[in-house]
């Protein structure tokens, strides 16, 4: 039993669906739970969406036909009768379309994960319905009724007990008469069958539970680079595929930014002792990066930078110390908004913290804070984090760039950066 997820860019268009294909032909010859994720940049699209309604914009319709002639397309080139895929894809639609026809009625988070799920249910269908005509038979599964969440929408917490019995009873039966069952990565379902999602990108998430779930030997992630890179080869020329990596190595450069894999990915496969492996399916033959046990650790130099970050700056307002009763409020405040620190620092009166900047969360966030709070802050700035750091390299990346915080370990070197021209 083993797990394969592909993301957005490997069915990003029909060739990439065609290549999907191909590269479980030769290696689903095992019962495979493949986990998939909405195509190219659908989930965008669908915030875009959820975005307009919610906000009353203009531009609800031509997003919804944008997305609709998206997929119709991929069908077209897929299917040589494509009745049966487009009226499935026509039902998605007309779900779309009732959802947004009455007044938002819940919490914007609650309305974005019913949208923005449908991404990856249009994906899968595509996906196994294509597999099913090209004699790669193939079980459709509805992950929103196996991986069970509370009701934190948008970052849905995992009933783990519930959903591993869902996976032992409903998904692991289907077994016996198919080698693949295709779902859905990133989305779930609450006990009062309301959709949640798992935070964005969170389909390696959804892979590594449902192999703890299933007991799966192994996980493969088929991705668009050869493996895990010591720097994301969209931001740093000459990149180093790593060949392996310790769970641990793996978390932490994960948790600091690295985006091959969601952060969440490691903890379940560490759990139960399941490797991962990180693989291109442009070259599906070429063995990539392996994320296991072992007590190698890894020295290679890898650099992450976050870009759209904001840096908060705390102080409160009575010029009483950052102590323990302030941090215990600043840090459920964070919880309370979902936000989570990339990067803290302290000092007598002030706590500075670089986060992610989402609007959405940030500003309730500081509206919150500044009950007790002064809050500063510097939008646009960026995080760099350098694992194995030595002066030159942090130098070499700091060239041209405001430090506005840094901080260091003894592996680790982070800065907060901003570009000296953007001030
Ligand atoms: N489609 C979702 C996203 O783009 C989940 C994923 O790709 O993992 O965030
Ligand atoms: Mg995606």
């Amino acid at each position: 039993m083993q797990v394969f997820k592909f993301g957005g860019a490997s069915v990003k268009n029909a060739e990439a669906v065609k290549n999907v294909a191909s590269i479980l032909k030769v290696y689903a010859k095992e019962p495979t739970i493949v986990v998939i994720s909405a195509m190219d940049k659908t989930t965008n699209k669908l915030e875009e969406l959820v975005n307009a309604y919610f906000y009353k914009k203009a531009n609800i319709e031509s997003l919804i036909n944008d997305l609709k002639d998206f997929h119709l397309n991929i069908t077209k080139q897929l299917f040589t009768d494509s009745k049966n895929i487009n009226n499935e894809i026509e039902n998605v639609f007309v779900e779309i379309l009732w959802a947004i026809e009455e007044e938002p009625s819940f919490s914007y988070n609650h309305h974005y994960d019913h949208l923005v799920s449908l991404g990856e249910v249009l994906s899968t269908k595509i996906v196994s319905a294509y597999l099913n005509n090209n004699s790669i038979s193939n079980k459709w599964l509805d992950a929103r009724g196996i991986i069970q969440t509370d009701n934190t929408f948008r970052e849905g917490k995992v009933d783990y007990p519930l959903s591993e019995t869902l996976v032992q009873t409903q998904l692991l039966p289907q077994f016996k008469t198919t080698d693949i069952v295709l779902t859905q990565g990133f989305i779930g379902g609450t006990s009062e069958n309301y959709t949640t999602t798992l935070g964005r990108e969170g389909s390696d998430y959804t892979a590594a539970l449902l192999a703890y779930f299933a007991h799966a030997e192994r996980v493969i992630i088929w991705k668009d680079v050869p493996g895990v890179l010591n720097a994301d080869p969209k931001y740093f020329k000459n990149t180093k595929k790593i060949d392996e990596l310790t769970y641990h190595d793996a978390i932490e450069l994960t948790y600091y930014g690295a985006s091959v894999i969601h952060p969440k990915t490691i903890k379940p496969l560490q759990n139960k002792n399941i490797p991962l492996f990180v693989r291109s399916f442009v070259n599906p033959a070429e063995e990539g990066t392996v994320i296991k046990e072992s007590d190698k650790r890894n020295n290679v130099t890898s650099y992450i930078f976050k870009d759209n970050q904001i840096l908060l700056s705390i102080q409160p307002k009575d010029f009483s110390f950052i102590a323990e009763e302030n941090l215990s409020v600043i840090f459920s405040l964070f919880s309370k908004y979902n936000v989570h620190a990339n990067m803290i620092q302290n000092s007598a009166i002030s706590f500075s913290v670089c986060t992610d900047f989402d609007e959405q969360k940030m500003e309730p966030l500081i509206a919150d804070l500044q009950n007790d709070f002064k809050v500063l802050y510097n939008k646009n700035v960026q995080l760099m984090t350098i694992r194995n750091y030595d002066n030159d390299l942090i130098a070499k990346l700091s060239e041209n760039k405001i430090i506005l915080i840094e901080q260091r370990s003894r592996n680790t070197h982070q800065m907060v950066m901003k570009e000296e021209n953007s001030y």
